[in-house]
């Protein structure tokens, strides 16, 4: 009988008709209504969900069953800010003149998978070298496990600024780096930089507003580009379906970075009432990476770790991201989950929803950040980012309730993206 059901469903998977599969969930995190709901039941055929339904609904033979009655289940988790290309460490630094392309683009396949199997369906590579858009393809083709991902490809800074690769370097390094290395100056270069991204193959724009914790120049907050060059940025990139994230920590940076139409501003530490104004006013989003700034500031403690440079601005700015998040959350900030992961080590993504939850915000909406909201940043509501007929089948579940302790976003036991199980504990 079991082998006759078999050959049944294998038919019906060959004549195109494709398997059901139900998903019985013990909880289920109603993402938009901020809810959870007790015994439901999702179906997926193929890469989509083509139902929810209260109670357990009785399978067919052919249907294929799994079981999470015991679990918490909720949309694939969206990072808005990571880097997957490199992790953290103390000879980070050094690393940057020994690896090639190929090591790094095979580091970067364990960062994707881990980030994957810690329930993050979706994330947002907002810079590296350009490997990060070979990982996109390689995971789009099936090649590596790992993340939906929407890539900015290599930032762009100003001369001299955080993401100069050249920054602080000595002069037999330093060159002049353009627009193709992600470096541009006034609007000419700023306009053939965006063009250059488009060009091999980014999704987004990322652009350095100010200067940076982790690059090896003195100021970490200053703007680092005109509002002139920014309306440059964000016109040209508009004219390619992109967005431009910016980098910024003054409060300056953030007000030229809103005011020339960015869609997101990244980590925001030393925002004003009269950014948040501008926050609100523009419709931007700010993405805060909480742990990126207390991993920063912990690992500027260990001596050694980090150069004298980056030691000083690592403890003065790293842990005031998350009284700036409290801030934000409070004045009616949009708010987009992101933590900077490669700053931290992959796969700990998790544990900014427990910072985010000690500075005020209750679970559910953290989680919301996390899916809804990061969705509609990405401009991929349509489709991901909650649990409803039509949309892609990302998927995950923990063992207990994210409401009661935050901590079990970390215990993620199941993984579905577009329909296919990476993780079934
Ligand atoms: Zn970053």
């Amino acid at each position: 009988m079991k082998k006759l059901l078999f050959l049944i469903a294998v038919f019906l998977f060959q004549n195109g008709i494709a398997q059901r599969t139900i998903i019985y969930c013990g909880k289920l995190i109603d993402v938009k209504a901020l809810q959870e709901q007790s015994e439901m039941s999702i179906v997926v055929e193929g890469n989509k969900i083509t139902d929810i339904q209260k109670g357990y609904i009785k399978a067919a033979a052919t249907d294929k069953v799994i079981d999470l009655k015991n679990n918490t289940v909720m949309p694939g988790l969206i990072d808005s800010h990571v880097h997957l290309e490199d992790e953290t460490s103390p000879h980070a630094f050094a690393d940057k003149f020994r690896l090639n392309e190929a090591d790094i683009a095979f580091q970067s396949t364990v960062y994707a998978e881990r980030t994957l199997m810690a329930g993050f369906t979706t994330v947002r590579d907002v810079g590296g070298s350009g490997v990060n858009i070979a990982l996109r393809k390689a995971i789009n083709k099936g090649i590596v496990k790992g993340p939906r991902i929407l890539t900015a490809g290599k930032i762009i800074a100003s001369t001299g600024g955080h993401a100069d690769p050249t920054t602080g370097l000595n002069e037999d390094f330093i060159g002049d780096p353009g627009p193709k290395e992600g470096v541009a100056n006034g609007v000419d270069e700023c306009i053939k930089a965006v063009r250059q991204r488009y060009k091999e193959g980014s999704d987004l724009i990322k652009i350095t507003a100010s200067g940076g914790v982790l690059s090896l120049e003195k100021d970490g907050s200053g703007a680092q580009f005109t509002e002139e060059e920014i309306k440059a940025i964000v016109s040209t990139a508009k004219d390619y379906g992109m967005a431009v994230a910016a980098h910024a920590h003054g409060a300056e940076a953030i007000k030229r970075a809103i005011r020339g139409g960015v869609t997101s501003i990244e980590h925001g530490t030393y925002m004003d009432d009269e950014a948040i104004e501008l926050f609100k006013k523009y419709g931007t989003w700010y993405v805060p990476t909480i742990i990126a700034g207390k991993s920063a500031s912990d690992s500027a403690k260990k001596p050694g770790y980090f150069p004298e440079v980056i030691t000083a601005k690592a403890i003065a700015i790293g842990p005031m991201i998350q009284g700036t998040f409290a801030k934000a959350y409070k004045a009616g900030v949009k708010i987009a989950f992101g933590t900077d992961a490669g700053v931290y080590a992959h796969g700990k993504n998790w544990m900014e929803f427990i910072y985010m939850t000690e500075a005020g915000m209750p679970a559910l909406e953290a989680i919301k950040c996390a899916t809804v909201n990061a969705s509609e940043l990405l401009g991929i509501d349509k489709e991901t980012g909650s649990i409803e007929k039509g949309k892609s089948a990302d998927i995950i579940a923990i063992d207990g309730d994210p409401v009661k302790d935050i901590n079990s976003m970390g215990k993620v036991k199941f993984v579905m993206k577009e329909g296919k199980v990476f993780k079934n504990l």
